[in-house]
């Protein structure tokens, strides 16, 4: 059996599940005490890298924060390159922005307006989806550079919140589901 294709119950184990957490009513699922863990964070890679082996990626698209600690590493593994997005005024040349929504109110992710040529194939990386807004987001600006969204890779998918629904029509790939 590939990597890939194995249960991702050894890497689930590791997830930190830490209630009331930015405030009262979350559940977050903090993956510090997955990357502590040298062999399971080389699993996670693995399994990354073979589900998109092939796939002819030319960018990894990374999301401010956590997308940056997963990013590169496929990246690497892919030969890919690296495309930070970041929040706003971060960045120190000129940018592209989109504008998503939050619970209460909204938030901007940018990027170097020259940092995805038109064409070129980027998959969108990130620790976790909840509904689905940052992705989206995400997915604006590569497409605003004429880039092409090759899909999205997460390292959890909380499906309950069906995040997916904002993401219609592009491959979408997470390594660990939550379903409650
Ligand atoms: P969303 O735009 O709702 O899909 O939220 C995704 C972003 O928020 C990701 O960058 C996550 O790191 C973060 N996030 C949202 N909910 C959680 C959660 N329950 N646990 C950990 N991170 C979360």
């Amino acid at each position: 059996m590939t990597a890939a294709a194995q249960p991702a119950d050894d890497l689930k184990r590791l997830i930190r599940e830490v209630p009331d957490w930015p405030k009262p009513g979350i559940l977050f699922y903090d993956i510090t005490t997955l990357l502590k863990n040298g062999p399971a964070l080389h699993r996670l890679i693995d399994r990354f890298a073979e589900r998109y082996a092939g796939h002819n990626i030319d960018l990894i698209a990374g999301i401010e924060a956590r997308g940056f600690i997963f990013g590169p590493a496929l990246a690497y593994r892919l030969g890919a390159g690296f495309v930070p997005v970041r929040k706003p005024k971060k960045l120190p040349s000129v940018t592209v922005s989109a504008k998503y929504s939050l619970e209460y109110g909204t938030d901007t992710l940018e990027v170097h307006q020259d940092a995805i040529q038109p064409g070129q194939s980027v998959l969108i990386v990130d620790d976790l989806i909840a509904t689905g807004g940052t992705a989206a987001a995400a997915a604006q600006l590569v497409e605003t550079l004429h880039g092409k969204v090759a899909g999205f890779g997460f390292v959890v998918e909380l499906t309950f919140l069906n995040g997916r629904a904002k993401l219609p029509g592009y491959d979408i790939f997470s390594l660990m589901q939550y379903d409650k």
